[in-house]
C-alpha cells in the first residue's frame, strides 16, 4: 500500500475538491491513529518581512492551487515519492501579521511539535524570514545537534544582513540569526545564487568570515552539480536543511517574488542542482518567496510546487 493515499484523479479530478499541497492527505485526516508521517508541509502566509514588494502571504494558497497537477513518480530519481513518503498537508502556521518576532516564534512553537516527533517540515512561504522559525523548529525536533544543522541555501541573497531600519528578524536577516543562535554550522553551510547589485563591498563579509561556501551564480551554473555532490559527500551522513528562495531563478520564470534579480537559474538548471544533492539527509525544507499578486500566470507558484516535488523526491530516493 501506498504510503501516500492520493485521490484518484481519473475518479476525483485535479482541478476539482480543497486544495491541500501536492493533493496529500490534510494532518487530521493521517490523524494519530495513522502511520507515522514523513513530512509535514504547512504554509506561512506572512511577509511582514519584507524590504521591497509585500505579497508573499499569498504564496501558500497559490502554491497549494499550482500543486494539484504534481504527480507521485520522480523519473530522475526513479521513485514514487507517494509510495515511498508518508506526506501531509498541516494546514497552515499561526502568524502574527504586525509582529516579525512574534510570528516566528508562534510558528516555531507550533512546529516543534507538529506531527510525529520524527516528522521531518517543510514550510511554503512567506517571506524568507519564516525560514527562521522552520529552522528553529526542525533543530529541536532533530534533537538540537551540537554546532547546529548543516544547511543548503538557494537565493540570489544572502540573507545575512545584521538588521534593516532597526529590524533584526526581516528577510534579509534569517541566517545571520540563525548562525548566532547556533541553529545552523556556517562551517556546514553552502549558499548558492548569489548576484547582483549590493549595496556595499562590504555585505558578504559577514557570511566569508563565519565559513558559509558562497557561490556566485556564475559558479553554480558552471560546477554547481559537482560541487553540491562534493559537498553531500563531505557532510558524510551529517542532516541538512534544504532553503530555497524562489528569487534564485530567473524573473523570467519566477516572476513573481518580492526582491526579483535577473540573471538567475532557469528552471533546469535549479532542477539540476536540486538532483545534485541526492544522498543528503535531509532534516527539513522550505520553500519561500513566492508573490503570486506579481505574476498573473502563475508560473511562479508552479515552479515552487514543483521545488517542492523535487526536494520531497531527494528524500525518497
Ligand atoms: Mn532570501
Ligand atoms: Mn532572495
Amino acid at each position: 500500500m501506498a504510503r501516500t493515499e492520493l485521490p484518484d484523479a481519473r475518479v476525483s479530478p485535479r482541478f476539482a475538491g480543497v486544495c491541500t499541497f501536492g493533493r496529500y492527505p490534510r494532518l487530521e485526516d493521517v490523524g494519530p491513529a495513522g502511520r507515522p508521517v514523513d513530512w509535514a508541509i504547512f504554509g506561512v502566509p506572512f511577509d511582514g518581512g519584507v524590504t521591497f514588494r509585500p505579497g508573499a502571504r499569498f504564496g501558500p494558497r497559490a502554491v497549494r492551487d499550482a500543486s494539484q497537477y504534481l504527480k507521485r513518480y520522480h523519473l530522475g530519481h526513479r521513485v514514487d515519492v507517494c509510495e515511498a513518503l508518508s506526506l501531509t498537508d498541516a494546514g497552515d502556521a499561526p502568524i502574527k501579521p504586525y509582529g516579525i518576532k512574534a510570528t516566528l516564534d508562534a510558528v516555531a512553537a507550533w512546529a516543534t511539535s507538529l506531527a510525529d516527533p520524527g516528522t521531518r517540515l517543510m514550510a511554503v512561504g512567506g517571506d524568507h524570514s519564516v525560514a527562521y522559525a522552520n529552522i528553529r523548529a526542525t533543530w529541536e525536533r532533530r534533537g538540537k545537534p551540537k554546532g547546529g544543522l548543516a544547511l543548503v541555501h538557494f537565493d540570489a541573497h544572502l540573507d545575512t544582513v545584521d538588521a534593516v531600519w532597526g529590524e533584526s528578524w526581516g528577510h534579509a536577516s534569517p541566517f545571520r540569526r540563525a548562525i548566532e543562535d547556533g541553529l545552523i554550522d556556517p562551517k556546514a553551510m553552502i549558499s548558492l545564487g548569489v548576484r547582483g547589485p549590493l549595496n556595499t563591498p562590504t555585505d558578504l563579509d559577514f557570511a566569508a568570515k563565519a565559513g558559509v561556501r558562497l557561490v556566485s551564480i556564475d559558479e553554480a551554473r558552471a560546477s554547481g552539480a559537482a560541487l553540491l555532490a562534493a559537498y553531500v559527500k563531505a557532510l558524510g551522513g551529517r542532516e541538512a536543511y534544504v532553503t530555497v528562495d524562489i528569487d534564485v531563478f530567473d524573473p523570467s520564470v519566477a516572476p513573481g517574488t518580492g526582491t526579483p534579480c535577473p540573471g538567475g537559474l532557469s528552471a533546469n538548471e535549479g532542477f539540476a542542482l536540486l538532483r545534485a544533492l541526492r544522498g543528503l539527509h535531509l532534516a527539513g525544507a522550505d520553500v519561500v518567496e513566492v508573490l503570486p499578486d506579481r505574476d498573473v500566470s502563475g508560473m511562479t507558484a508552479m515552479l515552487a510546487a514543483h521545488v517542492m516535488f523535487e526536494v520531497l523526491a531527494l528524500s525518497a530516493s
